[in-house]
């Protein structure tokens, strides 16, 4: 067994055995089952609002959206940064969804902090000391991605970074990791989501849109995190997937996003039955 006796904090030890429970507005993240839902990027006021207005009609209880983008081109589009707040506040004060967003660097936290209810630290920067320190001094919650190459052990010991410096609201996020499998742009590794849960007593959540990067494996997909334990889900919405300046490939419609909130609320009570 992993055991990873050097975690102080992140091992479900050290709370004696109680699950942490992250508090965002009137969620409980860690007891209710959460599903954040929004475009990759922030692109226009237009389209946060539109996708906003449908995810919360359909079920989501978070908005996502990125207004600071870490894409591997330079050439690419690097997301609205402090506009893209304004707009994700707009979209928050109108739907009253909390809002989850990326921060890349420490320069970042005050402004996104001013927006965002979570802060999303995304899988690049999953070893970023200098950035985890400082995101350990703040007291919103953080989501930290695993890193696209990193153990679970690396992961937690980068949960412990937040934990020592401060910060006791962390939700970890599985977002695929990189194989030899060329056929998706990830391989989404559910067997983490049990694995953590056995040593940690953080909640974790699953992304499968950058886990597969293939907007027809989100559903099955989907199903399958909540079979194996997930505490939430982070799936990419967009109003027109295939115009989208960003991971056009895995973004599914709010129309297919309207039909599978049923289908997860049915596997959901389904495991509450069997595993309660
Ligand atoms: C994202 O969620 O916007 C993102 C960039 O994800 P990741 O860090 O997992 O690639
Ligand atoms: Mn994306």
């Amino acid at each position: 067994m992993y055991t990873m006796k050097e975690l102080k904090l992140a091992r479900i030890e050290a709370q004696n055995g109680q699950k942490t429970v992250v508090a965002v507005g009137s969620l409980r993240i860690g007891r209710d089952f959460v599903i954040m839902a929004g475009p990759c990027a922030v692109e226009s006021e237009e389209q946060t609002l539109s996708i906003a207005r449908k995810v919360k009609k359909s079920g989501a209880h978070i908005l996502r959206g990125g207004a600071f983008k870490p894409r591997t081109s330079p050439y690419s589009f690097q997301g609205l940064g402090e506009k893209g707040l304004e707009i994700l506040k707009k979209a928050k004060e109108e739907t009253g969804l909390p809002v989850i967003s990326e921060v890349m660097d420490s320069r970042q936290i005050e402004a996104v902090s001013a927006c965002a209810d979570i802060l999303q630290v995304g899988s690049r920067n999953m070893q970023n000391y200098t950035l985890l320190k400082e995101l350990g001094k703040v007291k919103k919650p953080i989501m930290l991605k695993r890193g696209m190459n990193a153990s679970l052990e690396d992961w937690l010991n980068s949960a412990e970074y937040l934990l020592a410096g401060g910060n006791p609201n962390v939700i970890l996020c599985e977002r695929g990791i990189r194989t030899f499998e060329t056929s998706m742009r990830n391989t989404l590794d559910l067997s983490i989501v049990p694995a953590a849960k056995r040593i940690t007593h953080l909640p974790v959540i699953v992304d499968p849109s950058h886990g597969t990067g293939r907007a027809d494996l989100i559903e099955p997909m989907c199903l399958a995190a909540i079979a194996a334990g997930a505490d939430g889900l982070l799936i990419e919405v967009h109003n027109q997937p295939s115009c989208a300046l960003s991971d056009q490939e895995q973004q599914i419609s709010p129309d297919a996003f309207e039909r599978l909130v049923p289908k997860l609320k049915k596997i959901k009570q389904l495991m509450n039955e069997i595993q309660p």
